[in-house]
């Protein structure tokens, strides 16, 4: 067996068929990661094929190796720094001519690569004919047919992968991607300068490097600044001359001529290597797509897609969520029964037990909603929904593609925010992030709950529709300023690729939503976890010697608490010995570090006509908003369920009114994000500075909001 390990690079456009061959190549031995310093997702895997040990690497889904994304920056960077011997390129070959213009800069770049022409299946269902050997000849590389969710071909794929890896020292390349003769000269000339100049410390390629310059990649000319800082300047001169020369002649910016031109090369392969028939062009997605992208019925048809999903997602979700509460009730009535009354046993029980509770009954929410959307990206759906939210989101300055993230926002802020990976341009990326928390979240609808069922009765219903309604124009709103301030002019080139319409295969579906949660419910539970001991450790010390005297009073265990505030697991709210636990507990939270914090920031509330208990909660709310909910309980000495009225009484007596209530709704829906999604605007944006300034924008306009609301409101009589 050969000792040596063979490293293979799988490339190609997002939706042609990577993870798929990437996982029949490699079954079950992967190994997932990040990309070492961004969010992007890097896999690999270690298999044996023809007695040689192959390292496979899944390249991110690029259209392009411009420096215009992360993913392009990315594959890009592993392609030029760790030189894989090999680069399989795969190819939706149902869409030829947008998975050349990637191929044709593999092939620039004089990297050894193999073709898959993957989808041959579809391509052949539309009559769509390609003659591999002449493509193979014309670019001078291997072309293997596959089809990927088949699991055909991927024996021929591997082979001519290592037979190319194996096929000696670099052969030169017989067949290039050829430009005009203005910009070939211009390649020719830098070309002589790099070789005069930099002989000896070039990194790469020397035609490659010159048509970069001429491109004016920032990159590659920060690496030959790197490589021989002393020589670069000169090198940089000459590319400065050559591009003005370029843009005067072609009157254009050149790095524009060439990728006209490279599409020229294309049209012209495709010309001499695909034929398709006439009979069979009866367009299935086409006639699909007369209906889902009308003008007229386009909409409401998307609308009725989501809230279907929504639908689903919490209906559906309401089963597994009611088996996972009474596990957790369960649980909490084991610990309840074999802990002895005391400090750990309200550790265990209100601590932890309660806090990762929160959070787990989500899990099938999630899972679903992240099922419907798998469901909606590998059907092609999800391309249309953007397409038709395109207009209203250029509203805010981007595109249609942030839309999905926003949508999912509804849901949960944490996967949303991991969804708007998928947005080529990282200012719309940190755009959609900053704006996404505004969508007000399923964890807060507790919170309307208690204060609008309290204050506003019949008319609570509309009152919860207009905090949704403000959040979404705020937004909006602050979408435009970021825009016009922040992100100028930085609008990223979009084209809106319509890929057709597939069927989905389960085990893709699966695939795709576990990737998503696994990560939730790694990173959540940890992070929950943690933040609820705390809340509770701040809210319990120093202790409180009423609370002693109360918990002896009391001869009952302390029950199994609720696990979220919407379903509460405890008995009738009328039993005096519970009565005395609670009492006991609000005694301590009122004399714990929390109820000195939340009698130290009173007057920043104070304006807002929220109270100091209101204020904790608030500053509770962070670790999870469902907090707010019980936190609020716990301070005003009553069940946390929200059902009962007992809390809104409290409220009530405890003198606030329906504006103050409107006020703290408006904060909350506004102010700064949970705990964990906090944790996943660092991860995301990849900087600290943009979840600080998250944190402060937000908070700072939930303020202002509610001030606004709330002295107004005093103004006008209420
Ligand atoms: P990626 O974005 O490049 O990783 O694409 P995926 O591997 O997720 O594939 C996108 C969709 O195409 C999935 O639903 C696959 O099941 C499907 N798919 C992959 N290869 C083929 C193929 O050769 N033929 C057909 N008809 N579908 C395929
Ligand atoms: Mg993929």
């Amino acid at each position: 067996m050969a000792e040596r390990t063979l490293t293979i690079a799988l490339a190609g456009n997002p939706n042609s068929g990577k993870t798929t061959i990437f996982n029949a190549i490699t079954g079950t031995r992967q190994k997932v990661g990040n990309w070492p310093g961004v969010t992007v997702e890097k896999k690999e895997g270690l298999v044996v094929k023809n007695g040689y040990h192959l390292k496979i690497v899944d390249l991110p889904g690029t259209y392009s190796l411009t420096p215009f994304s992360i993913e392009e920056i990315v594959a890009r960077n592993y392609i030029l720094d760790e030189s894989p011997d090999v680069v399989i390129d795969i190819i939706d070959a149902s869409n030829l001519e947008r998975s050349l213009y990637l191929a044709t800069q593999f092939r620039e770049l004089d990297c050894k690569v193999v073709f898959a022409l993957n989808m041959m299946d579809l391509a052949q269902s539309r009559g769509i004919k390609i003659n591999a050997a002449k493509l193979s000849e014309l670019l001078d590389l291997p072309v293997v047919f596959t089809v990927g969710n088949k699991q055909k071909g991927i024996d021929e794929l591997l082979t001519a992968a290592i037979e190319l890896a194996l096929s000696g020292a670099k052969t030169p390349q017989k067949r290039k991607v050829r430009y005009s003769q203005e910009i070939e000269k211009a390649i020719a000339a830098l070309e002589q300068v790099l070789s005069d100049r930099l002989e000896g410390v070039l990194p790469y390629n020397a035609r490659w490097t010159a048509v970069k310059l001429i491109e004016d990649d920032a990159i590659i000319k920060e690496r030959l600044a790197e490589a021989a800082p002393a020589q670069v300047e000169t090198v940089f001169e000459a590319a400065r001359q050559q591009r003005s020369y370029l843009a005067d002649r072609f009157n254009d910016e050149p790095e524009i001529v060439t990728t006209d031109e490279r599409y020229g090369f294309i049209s012209g392969i495709i010309k001499e290597v695909m034929t398709t028939s006439t009979l069979q062009r009866v367009d299935i997605s086409r006639s699909i797509d007369m209906v889902l992208t009308n003008r007229f019925v386009g909409m409401p048809i998307f609308f009725f897609f989501i809230w279907a999903m929504f639908q689903v997602t919490f209906t559906v979700g309401a089963y597994p969520q009611q088996w996972i509460e009474a596990a957790f009730a369960l649980l909490a009535g084991a610990a309840g029964y074999l802990l002895p009354d005391g400090i750990l046993k309200d550790l265990v029980l209100d601590g932890i037990l309660n806090g990762v509770g929160t959070v787990a009954v989500f899990l099938p929410n999630i899972l679903i909603l992240f099922f419907c959307i798998a469901l909606f990206e590998d059907s092609g759906y999800m391309a249309r929904a953007a397409f038709l939210m395109d207009k209203i989101m250029h509203l805010v300055g981007l595109h249609g593609k942030s839309f999905i993230p926003m949508l999912m926002g509804f849901g949960c802020n944490v996967p949303a925010i991991m969804a708007a990976r998928t947005l080529e341009s990282k200012t719309d990326r940190i755009l959609t992030i900053l704006i996404t928390p505004f969508m007000s979240c399923s964890a807060k609808l507790p919170v309307y709950i208690v204060l609008a069922g309290g204050f506003f009765g019949a008319r609570a219903g509309t009152v919860i529709f207009g905090i949704y309604l403000t959040g979404i124009v705020l937004s909006i709103v602050t979408g435009r300023i970021f825009r016009s301030t922040l992100f100028k002019g930085a609008d990223a080139p979009f084209v809106m690729e319509l890929p057709p319409y597939r069927m989905p295969m389960a085990k893709s579906l699966i695939i795709h939503m576990w990737d998503r949660s696994r990560i939730f419910i790694k990173r959540m539970g940890g992070v929950i976890l943690i933040g609820s001991v705390i809340v509770w450790g701040l809210a319990n010390f120093p202790r409180y010697d009423g609370v002693q005297a109360a918990y002896t009073e009391s001869s009952q265990p302390a029950q199994a608490r609720l696990v979220r505030p919407a379903v509460a697991v405890e008995a009738q709210p009328a039993d005096p010995a519970q009565d005395t636990q609670r009492r006991a507990k609000a005694a301590q939270a009122r004399h714990s570090l929390l109820g000195r914090i939340g009698h130290a920031i009173e007057p920043v509330f104070e304006p807002l006509g929220i109270d100091w208990r209101g204020g904790i909660a608030l500053v509770s709310g962070f670790v999870a908003k469902e907090i707010v909910v019980s936190t609020l309980g716990v301070l005003y000495a009553v069940s946390d369920d929200p059902q009962a009225d007992a809390l809104q009484s409290a409220l009530r007596a405890a003198g606030m009114t329906p504006l103050s209530a409107l006020s703290m709704m408006m904060f909350v829906l506004l102010y700064l994000p949970c705990l964990a999604t906090v944790a996943a605007i660092r991860r995301e944006t990849g900087s600290v500075r943009w979840m600080l300034f998250s944190i402060t924008y937000s908070t700072s306009l939930a303020w202002l909001v509610a001030l606004v609301v709330y002295q107004g409101g005093l103004l006008l009589g209420f």
